[in-house]
């Protein structure tokens, strides 16, 4: 299995450093608000690395953190008057909700930030001991970045002409403006009721510390592997490893992988432009969660992925396709040119993630079905599946559809025989809005579950 890593920019075999296991950490989601399509792009992503790692017969331990105390979500928590955690745990929730709608396997840890504050408070303490970090006047502690000479590495930038010494209290900036940056933040009056007691006094701690501490814990001092958006590269995850390797002296992650942005029908996602989706809007609109992760994981992580309506309307028609194909599919053994299909699908997979060419190994893999029969071919669906994850293998015969289903059905074949299209077309929304996806041939209608 090859990945490109952002540190030393080239593709390089993934090998596990220790007991054919991979260790993963990927940053997660910061819960003020529901997560939108651009996250779920990076989600969708890892999720594929972690499905094929595992195809590949490699372990895996994935820890994925939940940022749940930050400027964004204090802001929240304190402009609704709740308690911090209440507010967050609406889009805790509604993120492991969202997660399993887009068949996204789970993560083993999902370590909260709240709940490891003594660790983040310690790494701290060690990073002021050996003298990269200093309490400022007003009560934060600063890692004060001409202290650590790898500074820039992962961002592949030389930081030397503008470390000005100025300082950075903000979890973001970007480039032009890099200076020491806040790992415990002094408590002030809009924080209200959060903070927590340190030996600087109280306060909360930085964004980027956050993971430091958390991945350290659960993956070790060193490890084989980080992931995460485009955006989080700089500052956050350069700032990460600055913290770590400070404090421990060692390389901190031997492989960074970054997934790059996601388009809304060819445009930067805003609410100006009113092309800001959540999940829940695009399932709203009579998406399946099936539908959406094939869009997220059709494209290469590293170019653009333009999300827009009539991709969605593809992966439909394609899904129906699939579907068609794999419902008269059988076990047995696998003929010759499947097997080809399967070696296709795994070289591109292993190539850097090349899902567009895994696709086409999977549809070649219909096409040749639909010549040949199917039988044999339904082990190498399956196999193809486990990294795909989103091929339907349930009970599609004519009873398992459900009554209220069936009667749509009905009525939608008594408008077509009298050519009423409208009706027709909204009987088929109806039954899409119910689970299952109708599909016209000139045998009559078919119907499976989407
Ligand atoms: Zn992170």
């Amino acid at each position: 299995m090859r990945v490109h890593n952002s540190l030393t920019r080239r593709v390089e075999d993934l090998v596990p450093i220790a007991d054919n296991e991979i260790r993963l950490y990927t940053c997660g989601p910061t819960v003020y608000n529901f997560a939108h399509i651009g996250n779920f792009r990076a989600y969708a992503f890892e999720d594929v690395l972690r499905r094929v790692i595992l195809f590949n017969g490699m372990k895996i331990r994935q820890v994925m953190n939940l940022t749940d105390v930050d400027d964004k979500t204090i802001r929240g928590a304190n402009a609704a008057g709740v308690p911090l955690r209440d507010y967050t745990k609406t889009y805790k929730d509604a993120f492991f909700a969202d997660l399993k709608t887009l068949n996204i396997q789970p993560a083993e840890v999902y370590p909260a930030a709240t709940d490891h504050i003594p660790e983040m408070i310690a790494l701290v303490e060690r990073l002021v001991e050996k003298g990269v970090a200093y309490k400022s006047d007003d009560g934060s502690v600063y890692f004060g970045v001409r202290k650590f000479p790898g500074y820039g590495k992962l961002a592949h930038i030389d930081f030397d002409n503008q470390r000005t010494g100025a300082r950075c209290a903000a979890d973001e900036y970007d480039k032009e403006n890099v200076g020491d940056f806040a790992l415990w933040k002094a408590w002030e009056p809009s924080d209200g009721p959060v903070g927590w007691d340190s030996p600087w006094g109280r306060g909360r701690p930085g964004w980027h510390i956050e993971c430091s501490a958390m991945s350290m814990k659960y993956l070790g001092e060193t490890f084989d592997l980080h992931t995460g958006g485009i955006d989080n590269l700089f500052p956050h995850h350069e700032n990460e490893i600055a913290q770590a390797e400070a404090a421990t002296g060692k390389p901190f992650v031997k492989t960074w992988m970054h997934c790059a942005h996601l388009r809304v029908n060819g445009e930067k996602m805003s609410k100006s432009l009113g092309n800001f989706y959540t999940l829940r809007d695009l399932m709203e609109k009579g998406w399946s969660g099936r539908e959406i992760r094939y869009v997220l994981v059709n494209a290469h992580y590293r170019s653009g992925l333009n999300f827009a309506f009539d991709a969605l309307e593809d992966a439909r028609r394609s899904l129906e396709r699939i579907d068609r194909c794999v419902a008269k599919a059988t076990e047995g053994a696998v003929p010759a040119w499947a097997a080809a299909r399967l070696d296709e699908f795994s070289a591109a997979v292993n190539d850097d993630l090349n899902m567009p060419k895994a696709f086409a190994a999977l549809f070649a893999l219909v096409r040749d079905a639909n010549v040949n029969g199917a039988e044999g071919t339904l082990g190498v669906f399956r196999r193809m599946d486990e990294v795909l994850g989103v091929i339907f293998f349930g009970a599609k015969a004519a009873d398992d559809i459900p009554a209220d289903v069936q009667a749509m059905l009905d009525a939608r074949a008594a408008a077509r025989a009298e050519k009423n299209w409208a009706e027709s077309d909204r009987l088929r929304d109806a039954i899409a809005a119910a689970g299952w996806v109708v599909t016209d041939s000139k045998s009559g209608q078919s119907c499976v579950r989407r």
